[in-house]
Protein backbone atom coordinates (compact mmCIF):
# COMPACT_ATOMS: atom_id res chain seq x y z
CA UNK A 1 0.00 0.00 0.00
CA UNK A 2 1.43 3.25 -0.88
CA UNK A 3 1.72 5.80 2.18
CA UNK A 4 -0.94 8.39 2.19
CA UNK A 5 -0.17 11.62 2.52
CA UNK A 6 -2.63 15.12 3.77
CA UNK A 7 -1.38 18.61 3.30
CA UNK A 8 -3.07 21.59 4.68
CA UNK A 9 -2.34 24.92 4.85
CA UNK A 10 -3.65 27.24 7.76
CA UNK A 11 -2.23 30.52 8.76
CA UNK A 12 0.89 31.26 6.90
CA UNK A 13 1.99 32.45 2.91
CA UNK A 14 1.52 29.75 1.61
CA UNK A 15 5.78 29.68 0.71
CA UNK A 16 6.91 26.20 1.63
CA UNK A 17 4.18 24.88 -1.08
CA UNK A 18 5.64 27.59 -3.71
CA UNK A 19 8.94 26.11 -2.73
CA UNK A 20 8.09 22.84 -3.29
CA UNK A 21 6.11 23.93 -6.82
CA UNK A 22 10.22 25.07 -7.62
CA UNK A 23 11.55 21.88 -6.52
CA UNK A 24 14.19 20.77 -9.11
CA UNK A 25 16.28 18.11 -8.36
CA UNK A 26 14.08 16.04 -7.55
CA UNK A 27 11.26 18.14 -8.54
CA UNK A 28 7.69 17.70 -6.95
CA UNK A 29 6.45 14.69 -9.54
CA UNK A 30 9.98 13.08 -8.61
CA UNK A 31 10.16 12.63 -5.10
CA UNK A 32 6.15 11.55 -4.83
CA UNK A 33 7.15 9.04 -7.40
CA UNK A 34 9.92 8.31 -5.43
CA UNK A 35 8.20 8.26 -1.78
CA UNK A 36 5.54 6.20 -3.60
CA UNK A 37 3.08 8.48 -2.00
CA UNK A 38 -0.80 8.56 -2.21
CA UNK A 39 -1.63 11.94 -2.16
CA UNK A 40 -5.03 12.71 -0.71
CA UNK A 41 -4.84 16.19 -0.65
CA UNK A 42 -2.74 19.38 -1.40
CA UNK A 43 -4.16 22.70 -2.24
CA UNK A 44 -1.78 22.93 -5.05
CA UNK A 45 -2.07 19.32 -6.86
CA UNK A 46 -5.26 18.44 -6.00
CA UNK A 47 -8.76 19.14 -8.51
CA UNK A 48 -10.21 19.70 -5.27
CA UNK A 49 -10.52 22.54 -3.36
CA UNK A 50 -9.50 21.98 0.76
CA UNK A 51 -14.05 22.35 0.99
CA UNK A 52 -14.56 19.25 -0.99
CA UNK A 53 -12.26 17.19 1.26
CA UNK A 54 -15.11 17.14 3.81
CA UNK A 55 -15.09 13.48 3.07
CA UNK A 56 -11.64 12.41 3.08
CA UNK A 57 -11.39 13.90 6.87
CA UNK A 58 -14.77 11.82 7.60
CA UNK A 59 -13.02 8.34 6.43
CA UNK A 60 -10.08 9.27 8.18
CA UNK A 61 -11.96 10.16 11.09
CA UNK A 62 -13.85 6.99 10.91
CA UNK A 63 -10.42 4.47 10.28
CA UNK A 64 -11.40 3.96 6.57
CA UNK A 65 -8.69 5.37 5.37
CA UNK A 66 -5.55 5.36 7.10
CA UNK A 67 -3.16 8.66 7.26
CA UNK A 68 0.52 8.07 6.73
CA UNK A 69 1.34 11.85 7.09
CA UNK A 70 0.15 15.05 7.37
CA UNK A 71 1.79 17.87 6.70
CA UNK A 72 0.76 21.35 8.21
CA UNK A 73 1.73 24.37 6.81
CA UNK A 74 1.38 27.64 8.66
CA UNK A 75 0.54 28.32 11.66
CA UNK A 76 -2.28 27.11 13.86
CA UNK A 77 -4.89 30.08 14.07
CA UNK A 78 -6.79 30.00 17.61
CA UNK A 79 -7.85 33.57 17.23
CA UNK A 80 -10.49 35.10 17.88
CA UNK A 81 -10.34 34.23 21.89
CA UNK A 82 -9.49 30.71 20.77
CA UNK A 83 -12.60 30.30 18.51
CA UNK A 84 -10.21 29.46 15.40
CA UNK A 85 -12.78 31.41 13.36
CA UNK A 86 -10.07 33.64 11.59
CA UNK A 87 -9.11 30.40 9.07
CA UNK A 88 -11.93 27.86 8.73
CA UNK A 89 -12.61 25.58 5.82
CA UNK A 90 -16.92 25.90 5.47
CA UNK A 91 -17.16 28.01 8.55
CA UNK A 92 -15.19 24.72 10.99
CA UNK A 93 -12.51 26.35 12.49
CA UNK A 94 -9.04 24.29 10.91
CA UNK A 95 -7.70 24.03 13.92
CA UNK A 96 -9.92 21.67 14.53
CA UNK A 97 -9.32 19.70 11.65
CA UNK A 98 -5.51 19.62 12.22
CA UNK A 99 -6.35 18.25 16.25
CA UNK A 100 -8.51 15.70 14.65
CA UNK A 101 -5.73 14.98 11.46
CA UNK A 102 -2.79 14.73 13.61
CA UNK A 103 -4.24 12.02 16.08
CA UNK A 104 -4.98 10.17 13.33
CA UNK A 105 -1.69 10.20 11.63
CA UNK A 106 1.44 8.19 11.91
CA UNK A 107 4.05 11.35 10.95
CA UNK A 108 3.58 14.81 11.64
CA UNK A 109 5.44 17.35 9.75
CA UNK A 110 5.28 20.95 10.44
CA UNK A 111 5.97 22.56 7.09
CA UNK A 112 8.11 25.71 7.59
CA UNK A 113 8.79 28.17 11.04
CA UNK A 114 5.05 28.94 11.43
CA UNK A 115 3.87 25.99 11.22
CA UNK A 116 6.92 24.80 13.82
CA UNK A 117 7.17 27.72 15.95
CA UNK A 118 4.52 30.48 14.72
CA UNK A 119 6.70 32.06 13.15
CA UNK A 120 5.50 35.71 11.87
CA UNK A 121 1.78 34.65 11.88
CA UNK A 122 2.61 34.98 15.55
CA UNK A 123 3.73 38.53 15.39
CA UNK A 124 0.57 39.65 13.93
CA UNK A 125 -1.69 39.34 17.26
CA UNK A 126 -4.31 36.49 15.39
CA UNK A 127 -3.19 33.55 17.92
CA UNK A 128 -1.55 32.07 15.74
CA UNK A 129 1.12 28.43 17.19
CA UNK A 130 3.09 26.29 16.36
CA UNK A 131 1.56 22.57 16.63
CA UNK A 132 4.14 21.76 19.39
CA UNK A 133 5.43 24.93 20.14
CA UNK A 134 4.86 28.68 20.26
CA UNK A 135 8.30 30.53 19.98
CA UNK A 136 10.35 28.48 21.73
CA UNK A 137 8.24 27.74 24.29
CA UNK A 138 7.13 23.81 24.14
CA UNK A 139 3.46 23.16 24.22
CA UNK A 140 1.79 24.92 21.47
CA UNK A 141 -1.29 23.52 19.88
CA UNK A 142 -1.21 20.14 20.19
CA UNK A 143 0.10 20.16 23.61
CA UNK A 144 4.41 19.00 24.87
CA UNK A 145 3.10 15.33 25.48
CA UNK A 146 1.32 14.74 21.77
CA UNK A 147 2.58 12.15 19.98
CA UNK A 148 1.53 10.59 16.64
CA UNK A 149 0.03 7.17 16.38
CA UNK A 150 3.14 5.53 16.09
CA UNK A 151 4.25 7.35 19.27
CA UNK A 152 6.56 10.41 17.56
CA UNK A 153 6.62 14.07 18.42
CA UNK A 154 5.61 16.29 15.66
CA UNK A 155 8.71 16.52 13.53
CA UNK A 156 9.45 20.64 12.79
CA UNK A 157 10.81 21.57 9.40
CA UNK A 158 11.54 25.25 10.00
CA UNK A 159 12.27 28.01 7.40
CA UNK A 160 10.56 30.53 5.75
CA UNK A 161 10.44 28.51 3.58
CA UNK A 162 11.60 25.48 4.61
CA UNK A 163 13.86 24.39 1.44
CA UNK A 164 11.95 21.05 -0.55
CA UNK A 165 15.13 19.00 -0.06
CA UNK A 166 14.67 19.04 3.55
CA UNK A 167 10.73 17.88 3.67
CA UNK A 168 11.85 15.21 0.78
CA UNK A 169 14.75 13.97 2.57
CA UNK A 170 13.22 13.88 6.05
CA UNK A 171 9.81 12.32 4.55
CA UNK A 172 12.19 10.00 2.75
CA UNK A 173 13.74 8.54 5.51
CA UNK A 174 11.07 8.62 8.29
CA UNK A 175 8.81 6.33 5.97
CA UNK A 176 12.11 3.85 4.84
CA UNK A 177 11.76 3.65 8.71
CA UNK A 178 14.99 5.52 9.47
CA UNK A 179 14.00 7.93 12.22
CA UNK A 180 16.49 11.05 12.04
CA UNK A 181 17.69 12.42 15.14
CA UNK A 182 15.69 15.71 16.47
CA UNK A 183 17.37 18.29 18.75
CA UNK A 184 15.85 20.00 21.54
CA UNK A 185 13.27 21.78 18.86
CA UNK A 186 12.17 18.74 17.13
CA UNK A 187 13.49 19.49 13.47
CA UNK A 188 15.80 16.77 12.28
CA UNK A 189 20.06 17.50 13.31
CA UNK A 190 20.68 15.88 10.02
CA UNK A 191 19.63 19.21 8.63
CA UNK A 192 19.28 21.56 11.77
CA UNK A 193 23.03 21.08 13.38
CA UNK A 194 24.69 23.16 10.67
CA UNK A 195 24.76 26.84 10.96
CA UNK A 196 24.00 28.88 8.20
CA UNK A 197 27.63 30.25 8.09
CA UNK A 198 28.90 27.08 7.24
CA UNK A 199 29.27 27.31 3.46
CA UNK A 200 28.61 30.76 2.70
CA UNK A 201 31.15 32.00 -0.08
CA UNK A 202 31.79 35.72 2.13
CA UNK A 203 33.36 33.18 4.71
CA UNK A 204 36.87 34.54 4.65
CA UNK A 205 35.53 37.88 5.24
CA UNK A 206 34.21 37.07 8.32
CA UNK A 207 36.83 35.50 9.50
CA UNK A 208 38.91 38.73 9.04
CA UNK A 209 36.12 40.75 10.23
CA UNK A 210 36.28 42.65 6.60
CA UNK A 211 32.64 43.58 6.37
CA UNK A 212 30.13 45.05 3.96
CA UNK A 213 30.27 48.79 3.79
CA UNK A 214 27.01 49.05 2.08
CA UNK A 215 24.44 46.20 0.23
CA UNK A 216 25.54 45.48 -2.89
CA UNK A 217 29.53 45.39 -1.95
CA UNK A 218 31.45 42.42 -1.00
CA UNK A 219 32.06 41.52 2.49
CA UNK A 220 30.25 39.43 5.75
CA UNK A 221 26.90 40.57 6.99
CA UNK A 222 27.42 39.84 10.55
CA UNK A 223 28.81 42.98 12.07
CA UNK A 224 26.73 45.98 11.20
CA UNK A 225 24.32 44.34 8.60
CA UNK A 226 22.08 42.18 10.30
CA UNK A 227 23.37 38.63 9.65
CA UNK A 228 22.16 36.00 11.57
CA UNK A 229 24.10 33.21 9.83
CA UNK A 230 26.36 32.52 12.93
CA UNK A 231 23.80 32.05 14.71
CA UNK A 232 21.10 30.26 13.01
CA UNK A 233 20.79 26.37 12.37
CA UNK A 234 19.83 25.25 9.07
CA UNK A 235 21.30 24.15 5.79
CA UNK A 236 20.56 27.03 4.11
CA UNK A 237 24.38 27.44 2.37
CA UNK A 238 24.12 23.39 1.50
CA UNK A 239 21.10 23.56 0.07
CA UNK A 240 20.56 26.47 -2.52
CA UNK A 241 17.77 27.92 -3.75
CA UNK A 242 17.31 26.54 -6.98
CA UNK A 243 20.53 24.91 -7.11
CA UNK A 244 21.97 28.53 -7.37
CA UNK A 245 22.47 31.27 -4.14
CA UNK A 246 21.32 31.69 -0.79
CA UNK A 247 20.39 34.50 0.72
CA UNK A 248 24.06 35.49 2.11
CA UNK A 249 25.90 34.16 -1.41
CA UNK A 250 23.59 36.86 -2.64
CA UNK A 251 24.30 39.89 -0.48
CA UNK A 252 21.42 39.14 1.91
CA UNK A 253 21.88 39.11 5.60
CA UNK A 254 20.52 35.80 7.08
CA UNK A 255 17.54 36.92 8.91
CA UNK A 256 17.39 33.55 11.13
CA UNK A 257 14.48 32.69 10.08
CA UNK A 258 14.68 29.03 11.24
CA UNK A 259 15.42 29.69 14.50
CA UNK A 260 11.93 29.48 17.18
CA UNK A 261 12.29 33.46 17.70
CA UNK A 262 11.67 34.41 15.02
CA UNK A 263 10.77 37.45 13.60
CA UNK A 264 12.74 39.13 16.73
CA UNK A 265 12.56 42.53 17.82
CA UNK A 266 15.06 43.99 16.21
CA UNK A 267 15.15 45.41 12.81
CA UNK A 268 16.33 42.79 9.97
CA UNK A 269 19.10 44.99 8.22
CA UNK A 270 21.40 46.37 11.13
CA UNK A 271 23.16 44.21 13.84
CA UNK A 272 22.62 44.93 17.84
CA UNK A 273 26.53 45.65 19.34
CA UNK A 274 29.01 47.24 21.13
CA UNK A 275 31.79 49.00 20.19
CA UNK A 276 31.43 47.24 16.72
CA UNK A 277 30.82 43.43 18.37
CA UNK A 278 27.37 42.31 18.00
CA UNK A 279 25.07 41.50 21.04
CA UNK A 280 24.45 37.98 19.54
CA UNK A 281 27.41 36.09 18.90
CA UNK A 282 27.78 32.38 18.11
CA UNK A 283 26.72 30.06 21.28
CA UNK A 284 29.37 29.33 23.63
CA UNK A 285 31.39 31.93 21.97
CA UNK A 286 32.96 33.84 25.21
CA UNK A 287 33.07 37.85 24.50
CA UNK A 288 36.23 39.26 25.63
CA UNK A 289 38.08 36.23 23.89
CA UNK A 290 36.13 36.84 20.71
CA UNK A 291 36.88 40.57 20.92
CA UNK A 292 40.43 39.96 21.33
CA UNK A 293 40.65 37.27 18.41
CA UNK A 294 38.29 39.33 16.06
CA UNK A 295 40.65 42.54 16.69
CA UNK A 296 43.92 40.73 15.68
CA UNK A 297 42.00 38.85 12.49
CA UNK A 298 41.18 42.19 11.36
CA UNK A 299 44.56 43.21 11.92
CA UNK A 300 45.77 40.39 9.58
CA UNK A 301 43.41 41.14 6.91
CA UNK A 302 45.00 40.61 3.58
CA UNK A 303 44.44 43.42 1.11
CA UNK A 304 42.63 41.42 -1.39
CA UNK A 305 40.22 41.39 1.19
CA UNK A 306 39.83 44.99 2.39
CA UNK A 307 40.38 46.28 -1.44
CA UNK A 308 37.18 43.76 -1.93
CA UNK A 309 38.82 41.94 -5.22
CA UNK A 310 37.81 38.36 -4.29
CA UNK A 311 34.39 38.43 -5.55
CA UNK A 312 31.88 35.77 -3.56
S1 LIG B 1 27.45 37.03 5.53
FE1 LIG B 1 26.52 35.95 7.29
S2 LIG B 1 26.62 33.78 6.76
FE2 LIG B 1 28.02 34.86 5.36
S3 LIG B 1 30.04 34.79 6.35
FE3 LIG B 1 29.08 36.68 7.04
S4 LIG B 1 28.02 36.10 8.97
FE4 LIG B 1 28.48 34.22 7.88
Amino acid sequence: MKPTLFWLQSGGCGGDTMALLNAESPDIIEARNGLGLDMLYHPSFSARSSRDCAATIADIEANRITLDVLCIEGAVILGPENTGLYETIDGTPKKDIIRLLAHKARYVFAIGTCASFGGVSRACGIGAVGLQFTASEPGGFLGKDFTTQIGLPVINLPGCPVHPSVFFGTASAFLSGYHLTLNNYQAPLEYFSMLVHQGCTRNEYHEFQVEEQDFGDVGCLFFHMGCHGPLAHGPCNKFLWNNRNSKTRNGVPCFGCTEPGFPQDEPFFSTPNIVGLPLNLPDGVDRPYYLAYKGMAAAAAPARLKDRKTQV
